[in-house]
C-alpha cells in the first residue's frame, strides 16, 4: 500500500511538472490532462474487466455444457459487450490521449482503440459469432462409428479415437477413423466458414486492415514478424527434413512398400495423431536404439495409483518450488478436470481467466498417462501467468506477444520430462541417460517439438491465404492439402476433392484462434529454458554435464524470481522490452532449440546417410492436380 501512495505521489508531481509550460502558455489547450487521462481508464478497465469476468462466466457455461441454449446465452452477452467496446474505441480514437506525454496512456490507447469484431453491425456480429459457436458445437459433439462395429457410432475423439490413433497398426483401421472424423468435424463446416471468411474480412476492413490476417499479424506489434516467421521456418526445415526422411524410412520398413513411398509424402494417418502434429505416439516404429526401451512412465503411474488430481497437485507444487503463486482454493472447487458423462462438453483443454478475485480455472477431459501430463502443465503455464499479471489493468491482463502466453508451461514441462525430474519424482529410477537413451529421449521431443513447426506454420499460413483471398474459394480444400504437403511433407491417406472440406477438423479453426503463437511458443520456450537453467546453474555452454535437455529448474528460487518479473509485466510493455530484461535478447532466435536438439541433428545426419535414407518429398497425389500453384515462403 505505502508503495503505491509514493509512486501516486511521485506521479502527480511529474505530471505537474510536465504541464507546467503548457499551462503557462495557454488555458484552453485541447490535450487532456494526464491526470484525467489516468482516471479515464481506471475507470474504463474496471468497466471492461467487469464486461470480461461476464464473457468469460458465460463462455465456460457453454463450454462445460454444450446445448444451443448456453451457445445463445453466450452469444448475447458477447453481443452486448461488443457494443461497449466499439463505443470505448471510438471514444478513445476521437480522442488525443494517443498523443499524451505519458506512456503508459498512449499503449493503453493503442490497445483499446483495436476493435476486432466489435467494429461489425450488430447483425452481422451476430452471424459470425453463430458461424463460430456452431463450429465449436459441432467440434465438440462429433462422434465417429467404430471399424470393428460399424453400427456403433458412439466414439469420440477423446479418448476413444485418440486411443486407436495410438495403438492401432493396421493401416485399413487407420484410414477408417481418419476419414470419419475428417468427413464429420470437417467437412459438413463448410458453410460456416465461408461466412466466418466473409465477415472477418468485412470486420477487418472496418479496423483499416487489409484483411483479417493482417489484423492477427499486428498482435506482434512488429511489422517484420511475418518475415521473421519465414525466415525461422526457413532455418529449421533442414532439421525437419532429417526427422521426415528417417522417420518415412523405418515407417516403409515395418509397413512395406505397397503403404509408405520411398521418396513422397508420409500418409498421414500412420503418425499416431489426427492431424499428425506430433508423431511421438507411434515412436515404438522408428525408435533409433530399439534395444534401449523408453520407461513406461504411464505404467508407473498406474502403478502408484496416480490419479488426475495427482498430476494437478505436481504441476502446482512446481510452481511453487520456484517461488511462483499456488492455485487458489477456487482453482480445486470450480476446474473441470476429467469428462463428465452427464452432458456434452468441449474437451479441447483450455486455461481460464475470470478477471475477479483470482478466479482461474481449467476445462480438460484429463487422462492418467505423459501426454496429459505435458497438457497439465501447459494449461498451468497460462494459469501461472494469469496469477502473475492480476494486478495489471485489464487491458494489460495478457501477453505481450501472443506466442509467449503458449510458452509458459512448455518450459516448465520441459525440466519436467527431463530424466533428472522424472527420477526425482520416482517416476523412473535412472536420472543420468547414457549417450543411446539420449539420443533416444531427443529423437521423441522432437517428433513433438520439432515435428509441430511445420505443422503450426501451415495452419496460420493457410489461413492468411484463405482471408487474403490468394485462394479461391472452390480450392480451399485442395490448397490446404498442398500446403500441408509443400511444408510438412504429408497427405491424407485417401484421395480428397471439393466435395470436402478438411480444415474444421482441427478445433482451432473452428474457435478463430489464431495459430501462429504456437509456432513462435515452440521456439521461445527453448530461449526462456536456456535463460531459466543458466539462472538455477543447470545449464552453462559447452558443459556435457550440464546440457540443456538434462536441467530441471525445480526449486529454483532465482529461475522463478525471473520468470515471475517476466509475466508480471503482462502487455504493459512491447514483447522485446520484457524479452530482453528476462533472457538479453530482443528477437524471436532458433539457435537455443537447435542447441538443445543438437545431438540428435548430428546423429540423424550420419545414420540417414549411412542407410542412403532419401531425403526431401515431392507433391502430393492426393489432390486434383489442376489445384493452385507452390506457397513457398
Ligand atoms: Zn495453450
Amino acid at each position: 500500500m505505502e508503495k503505491i501512495q509514493i509512486i501516486w505521489v511521485l506521479s502527480l508531481l511529474l505530471v505537474f511538472l510536465a504541464r507546467l509550460p503548457d499551462g503557462l502558455a495557454t488555458d484552453n489547450s485541447c490535450s487532456v490532462s494526464t491526470l484525467d487521462a489516468r482516471r479515464f481508464f481506471e475507470r474504463e478497465n474496471e468497466l471492461l474487466r467487469q464486461r470480461y469476468h461476464e464473457e468469460y462466466l458465460a463462455s465456460y457455461t457453454y463450454n462445460t455444457n454444450v446445448t444451443d441454449d448456453n451457445r445463445q446465452a453466450m452469444i448475447a452477452v458477447y453481443a452486448r459487450n461488443a457494443v461497449q467496446n466499439k463505443q470505448l474505441a471510438q471514444k478513445i480514437k476521437s480522442s488525443d490521449y494517443h498523443l499524451s506525454e505519458d506512456a503508459d496512456i498512449r499503449r493503453q490507447a493503442l490497445h483499446l482503440s483495436k476493435m476486432g469484431a466489435s467494429a461489425l453491425n450488430t447483425e452481422d456480429y451476430l452471424a459470425l459469432q453463430n458461424a463460430i459457436s456452431s463450429m465449436q458445437s459441432n467440434y465438440a459433439t462429433t462422434n465417429v462409428c467404430s471399424y470393428t462395429n460399424r453400427s456403433d457410432c458412439s466414439l469420440t475423439l477423446e479418448p476413444h479415437i485418440q486411443e486407436r490413433l495410438s495403438n492401432s497398426r493396421d493401416p485399413a483401421e487407420l484410414a477408417w477413423y481418419w476419414r470419419e472424423w475428417y468427413d464429420k468435424a470437417g467437412t459438413s463446416q463448410k458453410d460456416n466458414f465461408a461466412e466466418y471468411v466473409r465477415l472477418t474480412r468485412k470486420a477487418a476492413h472496418l479496423n483499416d486492415h487489409r484483411s483479417y490476417a493482417d489484423y492477427w499479424v499486428q498482435f506482434y506489434e512488429d511489422a517484420d514478424f511475418e518475415r521473421q516467421l519465414d525466415a525461422s521456418f526457413k532455418q529449421l526445415l533442414p532439421f525437419y527434413r532429417q526427422i521426415h526422411g528417417y522417420v518415412r524410412y523405418r515407417l516403409r520398413q515395418h509397413y512395406g512398400e505397397d503403404v509408405v513411398p520411398a521418396e513422397g509424402n508420409i500418409p498421414m494417418h500412420l503418425l499416431g495423431n489426427m492431424w499428425a502434429q506430433s508423431w511421438n505416439e507411434v515412436i515404438d516404429l522408428f525408435t533409433p536404439y530399439p534395444e534401449k526401451p523408453f520407461v513406461d512412465v504411464k505404467a508407473e503411474m498406474v502403478q502408484q495409483n496416480y490419479t488426475v488430481q495427482k498430476l494437478f497437485e505436481l504441476g502446482d507444487q512446481f510452481f511453487q518450488s520456484l517461488g511462483m503463486r499456488a492455485l487458489p482454493p477456487s482453482f480445486w472447487n470450480l476446474s473441470l478436470i476429467t469428462r463428465p458423462d452427464d452432458r456434452q462438453v468441449v474437451c479441447h483443454a483450455s486455461a481460464w481467466d475470470f478477471y475477479q478475485d483470482s478466479d482461474v480455472r481449467i476445462k480438460m477431459c484429463t487422462e492418467v498417462d505423459m501426454h496429459y501430463f505435458f497438457v497439465v502443465h501447459h494449461e498451468l503455464g497460462h494459469i501461472q501467468y494469469y496469477l502473475q499479471y492480476e494486478q495489471q489493468p485489464a487491458v494489460f491482463r495478457g501477453a505481450p506477444n501472443p506466442g509467449f502466453h503458449e510458452a509458459v508451461g512448455d518450459v516448465i514441462a520441459l525440466s519436467v520430462m527431463s530424466a533428472k525430474h522424472l527420477k526425482s519424482i520416482g517416476l523412473t529410477d535412472n536420472g543420468r541417460l547414457d549417450e543411446k537413451s539420449r539420443i533416444n529421449e531427443l529423437f521423441k521431443q522432437a517428433l513433438s517439438k520439432i515435428v509441430f513447426l511445420p505443422f503450426g506454420y501451415t495452419m496460420d499460413k493457410y489461413r492468411y491465404a484463405v482471408f487474403r483471398n490468394e485462394i479461391e474459394e472452390p480450392q480451399w480444400n485442395c490448397g490446404f492439402w498442398q500446403m500441408r504437403s509443400e511444408y510438412g511433407g504429408v497427405e491424407p491417406p485417401v484421395s480428397r476433392t471439393d466435395k470436402d472440406f478438411d480444415p474444421p477438423a482441427k478445433y482451432h479453426i473452428d474457435a478463430d484462434v489464431e495459430y501462429l503463437r504456437y509456432f513462435a511458443a515452440h521456439i521461445f520456450q527453448f530461449q526462456f529454458h536456456k535463460a531459466l537453467c543458466s539462472l538455477a546453474g543447470q545449464y552453462a555452454p559447452n558443459d556435457s554435464r550440464r546440457t540443456l535437455d538434462n536441467c530441471d529448474i525445480f526449486g529454483s528460487k532465482e529461475a522463478g524470481r525471473a520468470l515471475s518479473k517476466f509475466l508480471s509485466h503482462g502487455s504493459s510493455r512491447h514483447w522485446k522490452e520484457v524479452l530482453q530484461e528476462f533472457t538479453g535478447e530482443t528477437e524471436m532466435d532458433t539457435s537455443a532449440l537447435l542447441e538443445y536438439f543438437d545431438p540428435l541433428y548430428q546423429w540423424l545426419k550420419q545414420e540417414n546417410s549411412r542407410l542412403g535414407v532419401p531425403l526431401g518429398w515431392g507433391e502430393t497425389n492426393k489432390i486434383p492436380t489442376d489445384c493452385c500453384g507452390q506457397f513457398s515462403t
